[in-house]
């Protein structure tokens, strides 16, 4: 339901709001406009202007604005200005919003939505063990499911439009379908990374790649694009390359990338790399790879210390992922400030072991980069989302200025990147469509889901016998 307090107003619905809302004498809807049982709000071929923004484009050449408008035609941005002239397109109010694009997440695990916190505690050796060796062992199918789909559905709540399903659960072919169906639900921009999993007589990976991309990915012009969740490997690299896929690969070694000088390519997205050597940095920078960089993660779990001043030293613009729910928050506020903590915190620790001065201090719009376009770059989608461009898909969030944890907000990349949480994110577009709206999701039959993710996690902790043993429901 909607209060009186909140400063959102919608008008001139002609069409797309019809018959739903019911104007109390305040002017203010009486109850949500959105018909929460479809997921077809925005007809293709709808025109939405969103009015009065404050606007954070990430595209140097459309600039930012204090106010602005922005339209959406169909899935797209048609134009960002002033005063836009839009005739009878529906108008959202959001002089109380920072319009932005939705965040892109370069590297997650997906199937895990059920496993969300249950090691919180928990080392890279423990999930290792836990996760990869037991969990793998016994889930199915339509755990993946279900992990697949609550874990893309907390993503559009934290206004993550993007997000690349590091999918290493190719047990069978129908585990891989699985994740392939919970993405394609939520609605979310997806990079479906077909990994390994188990191993046994159903694993067909990396081969099924060939059949994913005739059976799913016939054409990149749809939500769900492909990747090759690849292992430091020629062949499964050439494998990608021929299907056309971008390859996506975790680099945990030292010197693991020297004898890849000729493979490594923009086409590549190498994760965490923090314990490279100089060399194998240098052929990144030369190469156009792609850097994730995971850094809560890394720092709890173990895997050594983010690379962020590495890459940057480089000339390189890291993306951003969250890769395991087990143990980390799966938005991006908590990557933006752990990322941004981390980075000053060696510059200036480097000032003052070296006396030297605190150049080179990373800004909240350098933060906002690499958690936008960087990430649409990663992702290979740069084309298509990253940035508020006229022409690229309508992947935008709205995010609420007046709220008591921001305002007032005296410096819009400050609050979003130091300030505000997902209770922030107020409204989510995806390819036009209003996939979250007044801090709701829309579109979701939320009592099916969370029934069905609670037998999953019970079916599984069944399975691995930690029902025994769990306190609080987690093992760690
Ligand atoms: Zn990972």
């Amino acid at each position: 339901m909607n209060s009186p307090s909140r400063r959102t107003f919608l008008s001139g619905a002609a069409g797309l709001f019809a018959g739903a809302a019911a104007y109390n004498l305040m002017g203010y809807p009486s109850e949500n406009p959105i018909d929460k049982s479809s997921t077809e709000y925005v007809p293709e071929g709808n025109r939405i202007l969103l009015k009065g923004g404050c606007v954070l484009s990430l595209d140097p050449a459309v600039g930012d604005f204090e106010s602005a408008d922005v339209l959406i035609e169909g899935s797209k941005i048609t134009a960002i200005g002033k005063n836009i002239e839009a005739g009878s397109a529906a108008v959202i109010e959001a002089s109380n919003m920072i319009i932005m694009p939705g965040f892109v997440d370069t590297h997650r695990h997906m199937w895990q939505g059920a496993m969300r916190n249950i090691l919180p505690n928990g080392t890279l050796g423990d999930y290792m063990n836990n996760i990869l060796g037991e969990v793998r062992a016994v889930i199915r199918p339509e755990d993946v499911y279900i992990g697949d789909l609550v874990s893309a559905l907390g993503a559009i709540n934290a206004g993550i439009t993007t997000v690349l399903d590091w999918s290493h659960i190719g047990n069978s072919p129908a585990h891989t379908d699985a994740a392939i169906g919970g993405l394609k639900e939520s609605g979310i921009r997806g990079v479906f990374a077909f990994g390994g999993g188990a191993s046994g007589p159903e694993n067909k990976f990396p081969e099924d790649i060939r059949r994913l991309r005739k059976e799913y990915f016939a054409s990149n012009d749809r939500l769900l694009t492909l990747a090759l969740a690849a292992g430091i490997n020629k062949e499964q690299w050439e494998l990608a390359r021929e299907v056309g896929a971008r390859i996506t690969v975790h680099v945990n070694g030292t010197g693991q990338l020297l004898p890849f000088a000729d493979a490594l390519g923009p086409d590549v997205t190498c994760i965490h790399c923090t314990r490279l050597l100089k060399e194998e940095w240098q052929l990144l920078a030369d190469t156009g790879a792609g850097v994730s960089i995971a850094s809560p993660v890394e720092m709890i779990m173990g895997h050594g210390i983010p690379p962020i001043q590495h890459a940057l030293d480089h000339g390189i613009m890291p993306s951003m992922s969250v890769d395991v729910e087990t143990n980390i928050a799966a938005e991006f506020f908590t990557q933006m400030r752990s990322l941004f903590t981390l980075q000053r915190m060696i510059v200036h620790q480097r000032k003052r072991e070296n006396d030297g001065d605190s150049s080179g201090l990373m800004t909240v719009q350098d933060i906002l980069k690499f958690a936008s376009i960087q990430g649409a770059r990663d992702n290979g989608l740069e084309e298509k989302t990253g940035s508020l461009t006229p022409g690229k898909e309508a992947d935008l969030i709205l995010l609420r200025k007046d709220m008591i944890n921001v305002m007032p907000v005296n410096n819009a990349y400050g609050a979003v990147v130091l300030m505000m949480d997902t209770s922030n994110v107020d409204t989510v577009f995806i390819s036009g469509k209003i996939k979250k709206w007044k801090g709701e999701l829309t579109g979701i039959d939320f009592n099916r889901i969370n029934r069905a993710v609670h037998e999953s996690r019970d079916y599984i902790v069944s399975k691995t016998g930690w029902n025994e043993i769990l306190f609080g429901k987690t093992i760690g």
